[in-house]
């Protein structure tokens, strides 16, 4: 076992602690990283306060992983000391079912192991990023290409990925009116990839507080929810809508916005049910889908795109002593655009 320093929660409220962790020794297949960068996921808020169900604890969250190879196993191929890589939400799956031989990996029938809170292989609870070291099969670990520095790449291994899989699976192209509800961390993500993929990308935010900032990242238009005009004057009119939020929101508000066959495509994971109205979706032939992170293969397709599109998120790097206030700003919409920790701040 490796023993390597961590911030854990240890309890729903908080708050976090400095503490160690053990890590497994290396398996043949298995790659030792020293992390960089870990981004704040709104996920690691709420599966840490058990809005998805119990978790044990202490718990170490993070899913958003950049760092460098410091040691291989023995039968490593793909990796070797020294290389730039990362790891997101997903650290093994069975490899065997249907779906993980398509490289659809985080829809494994048997389940995929989370990058935390959840029992590997091995029978070990997994711990997250929020640490200095991880280690990882190779096959779940992915390259950062050189023109993407490890603060920004940390990012895109969760919001990245989870924007960019739906956006290609239901046609962001030319010719697509697309709009993203929620601009925060997903959100932004979403609109500077719609962008690059030739969408006409409109967001849908709280308030205009944003707007500025959401036209110079790629959007065309941009909308304040709160104001009812907003859902008159944008009735049936998008081929697309991704939701972002992290909380209930009148879901049947969106999908009147969509046009005949359009599709609403949920991301934002609130612990509430939202209720939908068939009405809602039987008037125009509309659909309402949901979209987990991306595979493997897909993962590593999304940041090759980013590097060649020059595309990174809006980051605020923060110390690990800072992870409790970062996510009191998560949780009330003042994040510009992701919370991403310099992990060298964590081994004093
Ligand atoms: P985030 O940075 O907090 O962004 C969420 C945004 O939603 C906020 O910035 C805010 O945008 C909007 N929002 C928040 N509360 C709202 C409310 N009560 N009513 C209306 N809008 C509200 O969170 P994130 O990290 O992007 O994650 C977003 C959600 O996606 C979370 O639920 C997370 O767990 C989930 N998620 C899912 C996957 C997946 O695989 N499906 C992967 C990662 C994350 P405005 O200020 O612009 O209104
Ligand atoms: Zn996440
Ligand atoms: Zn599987």
């Amino acid at each position: 076992m490796i023993t390597v320093n961590a911030r854990a929660a240890f309890s729903p409220e908080g708050p976090f602690k400095p503490t160690t962790i053990e890590r497994r020794d290396l398996q043949p297949h298995d790659v030792l990283i020293e992390i960089k960068y870990a981004g704040i996921c709104h996920s690691d808020i709420h599966t840490a306060r058990g809005e998805w169900g119990p978790v044990q604890y202490p718990l170490v969250p993070g899913h958003e992983i950049a760092g460098i190879v410091v040691k291989i196993g023995s039968e490593v191929t793909k990796y070797a000391v020294g290389d730039r890589v990362g790891v997101g939400c997903m650290v093994d799956s069975c490899r065997e079912c249907a779906n993980c031989r398509q490289g659809e990996e985080q829809y494994c029938l048997n389940g995929n192991t989370g990058t935390y809170a959840a029992i590997d292989r091995y029978g070990q609870y997994t711990q997250g990023g929020y640490s200095t070291h991880i280690v990882v099969t190779e096959d779940f670990v992915v390259r950062i290409p050189d023109g993407i520095e490890l603060d920004v790449a940390a990012p895109l291994l969760c919001a990245g990925i989870t924007t960019y899989s739906p956006l290609r699976h239901w046609g962001a192209a030319p010719g697509k009116k697309v709009a993203i509800v929620g601009f925060g961390g997903l959100g932004h993500m979403a609109v500077k990839l719609a962008h690059a993929m030739g969408a006409e990308v409109t967001v849908l935010s709280q308030t205009l507080s944003k707007k500025e900032d959401g036209l110079r990242l790629g959007a065309d238009r941009y909308y304040a929810t709160n104001d009812a005009e907003t859902f008159k004057k944008l009735a049936g009119s998008f081929d697309l809508i991704i939701n972002t939020v992290s909380a209930k929101i009148d879901i049947n508000a969106y999908l009147s916005l969509l046009r005949l066959e359009g599709t609403l495509v949920n991301v934002g994971a609130p612990s509430e049910p939202l209720d939908v109205n068939v009405f809602s979706l039987i008037g125009h032939r509309r659909s309402f889908a949901g979209s987990m992170i991306g595979g493997i293969r897909e993962t590593q397709e999304m940041l090759d795109f980013c590097a060649e599109n020059r595309i990174a998120p809006e980051i605020e790097v923060v110390s690990a002593d800072q992870i409790d206030e970062a996510w009191e700003r998560v949780l009330a919409s003042d994040v510009r655009y992701r919370f991403v920790i310099d992990i060298s701040t964590m081994e004093k």
